[in-house]
This record gives C-alpha cells, structure tokens and sequence, in this order.
C-alpha cells in the first residue's frame, strides 16, 4: 500500500504529517514501514526520523556525446529533443547536460550513429533504518534542476509487501506527478489561508487528473478563515483531521521530535490511518 503526503505549497507541515503517520504506524503493531523521501530538492524528513543511513548509491542519468568525426550536422537529434537539449549549428553540435532528461532519444534517431551516452551524476540515494522503519531518501546535488529522475530510482524501493509513506515535493509539476503517481490514497495537507486554498485547490486538479483517492488534512487550524473548509464541503472532499495551531508543535518540530509524544496528536493519527483504510476500501 502506498500513500503519499503531498501539498500544493511548501510549508504546510507536510513533513510533519509523513514522518508521523510513518512512525505511529511502526508503533502501533503495523509491519514493513517504508518512508520514501521524494522530496529530493530540500529533503528533511532525516531531522525527525534519525535514520542510521547503511548505503549511499550515486545517481546518474546517461548523457548524449557527440562524435563530430561522424555527425553530418543533420539536426535530426535536435528535432527529436522534446527539452531542447541539443541545439545543431552548421558544423557544430551543442550540448546542455543540465536539460537532459536522459531519454535516450537523440541517440536512438541518430542515422550516423554519432552519438554515444556519457553518466551525469545528478543526486544521491541514501537507505538507512529509523527505528524499525525502512528509510530512503533521494537528495539532488546543489544547483541540479533533474528531480523527476532521482524520484523515478527512490521510488524503485518501493516494497509491494509493505506499507510505504512518501513525502513527495511541494508544488504540482512534474516531480509531484512522479512521486504520487501509482499512490493507494493521498493526503494532502493544507493550511486554512488564502495560499493554502489556492494551493489545495491546485493539487486537488493533479490528483483527480491521475485518478488517485485522497483525503485533505488541515494543519495550523485555527489561522486564517474557513475558506478551505467550505471548499471541501462544496467538492465533497473529506477532511481526514485538523491539526491545531499549537505553539508546542512549533516547539517540538524545531527540537526535529515527534509530536506523537503528546496523547491528543497520537490520537489524531489514529484517526488518519482509520479513514485512510476506509477510503481505499471504499
Ligand atoms: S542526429 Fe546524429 S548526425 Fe544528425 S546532427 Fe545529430 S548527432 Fe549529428
Ligand atoms: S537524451 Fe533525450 S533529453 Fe537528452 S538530449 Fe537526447 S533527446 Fe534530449
């Protein structure tokens, strides 16, 4: 079972409802936890989990390189090139690695055979385990804008026998779709806030694009007004939880300690994970 934890904007308290929902479930008698940081521009999850990290992998994408002995500047790989990766000149073929997706494209329409394909490390894979949770985060070099691919190999990991939690990247580009894609049920967690409901409003489009169940969790409830509240019941989307605007959540968060360690927020996630289960069996 996979469920992902995502929000239209950073911020939110994400993070927070992933590694809980993760550790509440590793506490409470449920086997096979997995936590999949997909979050690989900024990822953080590691603060609050405390992973004992046992294999780094590096990860690459294949580049093309060209042998101008060989290309006769036919300007076939740049038509083919859906990123604009390749740009062909009358007698020189230009190269920019950083808008490579790796697809392989150029090379397999190359009518020459010019082209062979170079590795370009774009980011790290780290495994570990946090308490009795499988943990796996992709991290993407400084400056690296490639996220979608690093997010393709994290989510490699996934083990079907399982159940794993993702925190997916903030936003609803192209590396959100990628790390909810295949997901049992969504969480996605707002803020009562004009932003927030912008935000939602967004990432609710993207989830019922792909066909994914999903539940809303407001975090911070109490701020703002009751604009995502009345957006929910309008689209008949259920609201899993609210979790309060409490100064002591803020106090643990910056301490990187679970909030499970207070009663009432056990409670809360007790009742996730029950509406959960009844939404992907509904
Ligand atoms: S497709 Fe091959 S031969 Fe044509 S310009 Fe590109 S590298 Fe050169
Ligand atoms: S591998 Fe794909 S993305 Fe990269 S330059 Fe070739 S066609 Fe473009």
């Amino acid at each position: 079972m996979i469920i992902s934890v995502a929000s239209g904007k950073g911020g939110t308290g994400k993070t927070t409802v992933a590694v809980n929902l993760a550790l509440f479930l590793a506490r409470n008698r449920e086997k096979n936890i997995q936590f999949l940081d997909c979050d690989v521009e900024e990822p953080n999850a590691y603060i609050f989990l405390k992973p004992d990290i046992q294999e780094s992998q590096k990860v690459s994408i294949l580049v093309p390189e060209v042998d101008e002995r060989k290309c006769n500047f036919c300007g076939k790989c740049a038509e083919v090139c859906a990123y604009n990766a390749i740009a062909v000149l009358k007698n020189k073929v230009m190269i920019f690695p950083e808008l490579c997706h790796g697809c392989g494209g150029c090379t397999l329409f190359c009518p020459e055979d010019a082209i062979s394909e170079k590795e370009r490390g774009i980011g790290v894979l780290h495994q570990g385990k946090a308490e009795s949770i499988s943990f796996i985060q992709g991290k993407l070099n400084i400056g690296e804008p490639m996220a979608t691919p690093i997010i393709r190999e994290v989510k490699k990991k996934v083990n079907p026998d399982g159940i794993t939690i993702i925190d997916v990247p903030p936003g609803t580009s192209c590396p959100v779709i990628e790390a909810v894609n295949r997901s049992d049920f969504c969480l996605l967690v707002t803020e009562p806030t004009p932003f927030g409901l912008n935000d939602l409003k967004l990432a609710v489009e993207v989830l019922k694009k792909l066909k994914i169940k999903f539940g809303v969790i407001i975090n911070r409830a109490g701020i703002g007004d009751d604009k995502v509240k009345e957006f929910c019941e309008d689209e008949s989307i259920q609201i899993l939880a609210e979790i309060p605007y409490d100064r002591n959540v803020a106090v643990l968060y910056s301490q990187g300690i679970s909030i499970l360690i207070e009663a009432d927020y056990a409670k809360i996630f007790e009742k996730i994970w029950d509406s959960i289960k009844r939404k992907i069996d509904s």
